[in-house]
C-alpha cells in the first residue's frame, strides 16, 4: 500500500480503517538463500538493498526482539557526512546521498530534517583542527562552513558566550548535516523489505551458527534450525557474541551509550549542535523535547541503560554551554548498547568462513550510516567484492595495524572513541 497524498485523504474521509500492517509476521521457512542476523537500521537496510539492486528476495532477517527495539531506535539520530579521513569520508558521503533520497525511495515519511550540524570550537588548536577537517570535507565533494565567534552567535544567540573556561572560538557547519525520526527509518526499510518479498522474523534469537568444512550451512534459532549460504551479522552491541558463534575473537569492546530527553519545549535549537569541550550534543525534537547525549558509561556492559555519574556530567556540560535550558525538566534516559572498535571506525567485511559476513563496530555512529552500511553490505553479500564506498573497513586491519582509521587521534582505547 503507497502512501500518497490521495490515500491519505480517501483513508482520512473513511475512519483510517484501510491501512494495512507495514509488514507481515511469517513463520520462518526451513531454508533462505540468506539470512540476515540482527534487526536493526543496518539488517533492515541490507536486506532493502539486496532485494531492490540484486535482485536476492529469498532472505530472512531474524531478530531477538521487534523491529526498533535496538539502537536503530535508541539514538540522538544525528546525521552527518563531516568525516575526516580516507575510508569514512567517502563511505559517510554515500551514506548521506542515500539519506537524501531515501524518503521517495522507501515511499516512507522517516521525517529526514537537514536542519544543519554544527561542531563548536573553544581554543585555536581545535579550529585549525576544523578547519584542516573542512577542507577534507570539501575535498570529498561534501559540504562544510568555518564560522568564527561572530558567526556562531549570530547563529545561535542563546548559548553562554561569556564562559571564560571555554570560550566559543566558532565553529564547523555543515548544513546538509541533520536528524531524522529513529524508529521510523527502520519502519520504513522494513516496510520496504517486506514488500520486496522478505522474511522479518520477529522474536527470533539466533543461538548457534552451523559451519561445515570451513563454509556457513545455516543458524539455529529460538524457532528451530534455518538453513542458508550466505548469513549477514548485522547485531550491533552484540557482536563480538554472535561472531563468537563463528568461533571468532573480535577486537570490539560493548559500552553504554546514554540518551536524554527533556518536556517539550517551544521551538528553540533549529540546529544540531555539538559541543567541543565534554562531548555533549543536543537538538530539538519536532514533538518539543531536547534530545541529548554525552560520552559512553566508560566501563564496559551489555546493560541497556546507564548510570547517574554520566547524568550528571551530560547535565553539567549543558549547563556550561546554553544555561538557558537549565530550567527544563529532564524527563526520560535510556541507554542503548555500543560495539565499540580500537579506532572507533566500522567493520565491513568477509570472514575466514566462507558465506558468514560481517558488518560491526559502528560504535556510536551507526545510525547516520544505516543507509550506506546497508547498501555497501548487500554488495559485498551478493557480489563477494568491496563496494568503491567501502573499500577500507576491513577486520584485518586490527591485526596487522595497517589501514587503522582513528577519526578521533585518541588511540586504540574502545571507550575513547
Ligand atoms: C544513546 C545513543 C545515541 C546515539 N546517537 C547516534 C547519533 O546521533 N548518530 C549516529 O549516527 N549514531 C548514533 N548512535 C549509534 C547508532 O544508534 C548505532 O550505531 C546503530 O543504530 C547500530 O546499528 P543497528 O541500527 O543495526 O543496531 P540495532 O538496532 O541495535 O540492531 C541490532 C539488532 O540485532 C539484534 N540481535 C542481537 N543479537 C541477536 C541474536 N543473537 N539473534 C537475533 N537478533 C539479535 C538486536 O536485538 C538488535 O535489534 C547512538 C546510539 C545510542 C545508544
Amino acid at each position: 500500500m503507497r502512501f500518497s497524498a490521495w490515500n491519505i485523504l480517501k483513508q482520512g474521509l473513511t475512519g483510517n480503517a484501510g491501512w494495512k500492517p507495514h509488514w507481515r509476521s511469517p513463520e520462518p521457512k526451513p531454508a533462505y538463500d540468506v539470512i540476515i542476523i540482527g534487526g536493526g537500521g543496518h539488517g533492515l537496510s541490507t536486506a532493502y538493498y539486496l532485494a531492490k539492486e540484486h535482485g536476492i528476495t529469498n532472505i530472512a532477517i531474524l531478530e531477538k526482539g521487534y523491529i526498533g527495539g535496538g539502537n536503530v531506535g535508541r539514538n540522538t539520530t544525528i546525521v552527518r557526512a563531516n568525516y575526516q579521513l580516507p575510508g569514512n569520508s567517502e563511505f559517510y558521503s554515500h551514506s548521506l546521498k542515500l539519506w537524501e533520497g531515501m524518503e521517495q525511495d522507501l515511499n516512507f515519511n522517516a521525517m529526514m530534517s537537514q536542519r544543519g550540524v554544527i561542531m563548536l570550537c573553544h581554543s585555536d588548536g581545535q579550529r585549525d583542527a576544523f578547519a584542516r577537517r573542512g577542507n577534507a570535507i570539501v575535498n570529498q565533494g561534501d559540504d562544510a562552513e568555518l564560522l568564527d565567534t561572530d558567526g556562531v552567535r549570530k547563529m545561535l544567540p542563546y548559548l553562554d558566550f561569556e564562559q571564560t573556561r571555554f570560550p566559543i572560538y566558532g565553529g564547523l557547519l555543515h548544513r546538509r548535516g541533520g536528524s531524522a525520526r529513529h524508529d521510523a527509518v527502520a519502519w520504513g526499510y522494513a516496510r520496504g523489505a517486506d514488500m520486496r518479498g522478505v522474511d522479518i522474523i520477529q522474536n527470533c534469537e539466533v543461538t548457534g551458527i552451523d559451519i561445515e568444512n570451513g563454509a556457513v550451512r545455516g543458524v539455529q534459532t529460538t524457532k528451530g534450525p534455518i538453513r542458508a549460504r550466505k548469513i549477514g551479522m548485522t547485531v550491533a552491541g552484540r557482536t563480538s557474541q554472535v561472531a563468537a558463534m563463528a568461533g571468532m575473537r573480535l577486537p570490539i569492546e560493548s559500552h553504554v551509550l546514554q540518551a536524554f530527553v527533556t518536556e517539550g519545549l517551544k521551538p528553540i535549537i533549529d540546529t544540531v549542535i555539538s559541543y567541543g569541550m565534554g562531548h555533549f550534543y543536543i537538538s530539538q525534537s519536532d514533538k518539543g523535547g531536547l534530545v541529548f547525549g554525552g560520552d559512553l558509561d566508560f566501563y564496559a556492559s551489555y546493560a541497556a541503560r546507564g548510570n547517574l555519574p554520566m547524568v550528571e556530567h551530560v547535565a553539567e556540560a549543558a549547563m556550561t554551554l546554553m544555561p538557558v535550558i537549565g530550567k527544563a525538566r529532564m524527563l526520560r534516559s535510556w541507554g542503548g548498547i555500543m560495539d565499540m572498535t580500537p579506532d572507533g571506525s566500522p567493520i565491513i567485511d568477509k570472514t575466514h568462513v566462507d558465506g558468514l559476513y560481517l558488518n560491526g563496530g559502528w560504535c556510536y555512529g551507526g545510525f547516520k550510516a544505516v543507509p550506506g552500511s546497508g547498501n555497501v553490505f548487500a554488495h559485498l553479500m551478493a557480489t563477494d567484492t568491496y563496494h568503491d564506498a567501502a573499500t577500507k573497513f576491513r577486520l584485518d586491519r586490527f591485526k596487522t595495524g595497517r589501514g587503522l582509521m582513528d577519526e578521533e587521534g585518541t588511540g586504540s582505547q574502545h571507550n575513547l572513541h
